[in-house]
């Protein structure tokens, strides 16, 4: 087989970090494209995010009101940042190395409504697609509260509309979460692998689960091909949405606000790392997008993968992006990191972080589940598998060369690991998760 003019043999030839790759070893891969951001070019601005942010604070009363787990904040969706100090000791014990500067967490694992990241983008863009639907109705302005939106009238309204997602697990949960409350009729397409647990709580909020033979990519392709069928229907693709991109993009303001509530400076001299697991590449991408917005050259952002389902990485370092998967290459794409389980990156995403990212890198699966188990007992905080993928970042980066090929003084350095979720797993299953990895601890 041939991709981009070469056959596979003739890119492993070219690059042995591809050999590796295709050999199932870990590597850590640094982005020879990353640009300044004042030398980028990107289809979105700082303008979209804001607007993003502006919709969000439209939706607050309603969220505020029909979820009580975002009563406290208002009605604005956001996790805690947290000072992990005692899971940097367990690291270093583990490593056998010295990190330099602080870790943190970001605990999107603790995110209301979908317990994940997706909670952010995926709720985002069912929020964009409802406000669209009911402003071209007349049924409200930009000006109205949006308190509304939990009235009976509304969710008649919104009965006449299908939203279709193709998912592993938790992107189906948000979009299913949250189109139920609105009072769509939602279909999740599930890939084989997605969990039972998850089928069963989208069925419980009154979503419509239809199962998959076959990997996400399959799922999505099925999803979208019944979703443009159905009249009156919208099909969120995780393949390429800029509004889900968006969502994600806005963690980044409310991240500088929660850095500026604690006195953390982020400038050259107090550079910022940050870990981010990733499938598609959409969480990641839109998060790495708006960190550069608002932090710009002084934030280093890296993404994380199973080596199982290395697929940005493919697509970043061949140049190919969407039009390479990881089964081209021969990988399987098994994974028990499910948010992870990706073959083929997003398009959208892709071209964002091609530019942006610095680096990607994969970690085996058994090593998931010990950083999992470190975390839970260093910090008594749960995450799921995928979630734990970033916390070897900052000891495998510092090793990497990249930052005294960037000139980087990681002294006073803020790593920011982010656990994309955890929240909803069923705690026999995380009890298992936990287990394993105390298991391969020993
Ligand atoms: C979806 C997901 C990710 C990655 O997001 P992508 O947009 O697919 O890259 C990471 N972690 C968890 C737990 C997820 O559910």
């Amino acid at each position: 087989m041939v991709f981009g003019q070469q056959t596979k043999e003739q890119w492993i030839q070219r690059d042995p970090q591809l050999k590796k790759i295709v050999d199932l070893e870990p590597i850590v891969w640094l982005n020879p494209k990353q640009k300044a951001i004042k030398d980028t070019h990107l289809p979105l601005s700082r303008t979209d995010m804001e607007e993003a942010e502006a919709l969000w604070l439209r939706f607050a009363p309603y969220l505020a009101e029909v979820f009580p787990a975002t009563q406290e904040t208002g009605g604005i969706v956001e996790s805690p940042f947290r000072l992990i100090p005692e899971m940097k000791k367990a690291l270093s014990s583990y490593f056998e190395t010295h990190i330099q500067g602080e870790l943190y967490l970001k605990c999107d694992n603790e995110l209301a409504i979908a317990g994940s990241v997706k909670a952010r983008g995926g709720v985002y863009e069912v929020l964009h697609h409802a406000e669209q639907l009911a402003l071209s109705a007349g049924l409200i302005t930009k000006d109205d509260n949006y308190k509304a939106f939990a009235d009976e009238t509304f969710k008649q309204f919104f009965s006449q509309y299908a939203i279709g997602v193709g998912s592993t697990g938790n992107l189906g949960l948000s979009i299913g979460i949250i189109s139920a409350e609105l009072g769509f009729d939602v279909s999740v397409y599930m890939s084989a692998d997605a969990k039972p647990w998850k089928k069963e709580l989208l069925r419980e909020k009154g979503a419509t689960v239809h199962e998959v033979d076959g990997d996400f990519g399959k799922a999505i392709a099925n999803g979208r091909e019944e979703t443009l069928q159905t009249p009156n229907a919208y099909f969120v693709d995780d393949e390429k949405s800029r509004n889900l991109f968006l969502g994600y993009s806005v963690a980044a303001f409310r991240l500088q606000k929660q850095l500026k509530d604690e006195n953390i400076a982020i400038d050259k001299e107090h550079p910022l790392f940050v870990y981010l697991p990733c499938g598609v590449g959409g969480a990641p991408g839109g998060i790495t997008f708006g960190l550069k917005q608002v932090f710009g050259d002084n934030v280093h952002c890296f993404f994380v993968e199973p080596t199982h389902s290395p697929a940005v990485l493919l697509g970043l370092m061949t140049g190919l992006k969407e039009k390479i998967c990881v089964q081209d290459f021969g990988i399987d794409n098994c994974t028990e990191g499910d948010g992870l389980a990706v073959g083929r990156p997003s398009s959208f995403a892709s071209a964002f972080s091609e530019q942006l990212v610095s680096g990607v890198y994969t970690l085996e699966d058994n090593e998931l589940f010990e950083l999992l188990a470190l975390l839970a007992d260093s910090e008594e905080i749960y995450v799921e598998p995928s979630a734990a993928a970033g916390l070897c970042g900052p000891h495998k980066i510092l090793q990497s060369g990249y930052c005294e090929e960037n000139g980087i003084n990681a002294e006073k350095a803020v790593h920011i690991v982010w656990a994309t979720g955890g929240a909803l797993v069923p705690k026999e299953d995380m009890e298992n998760f936990y287990e394993k990895g105390k298991g391969l601890l020993k």
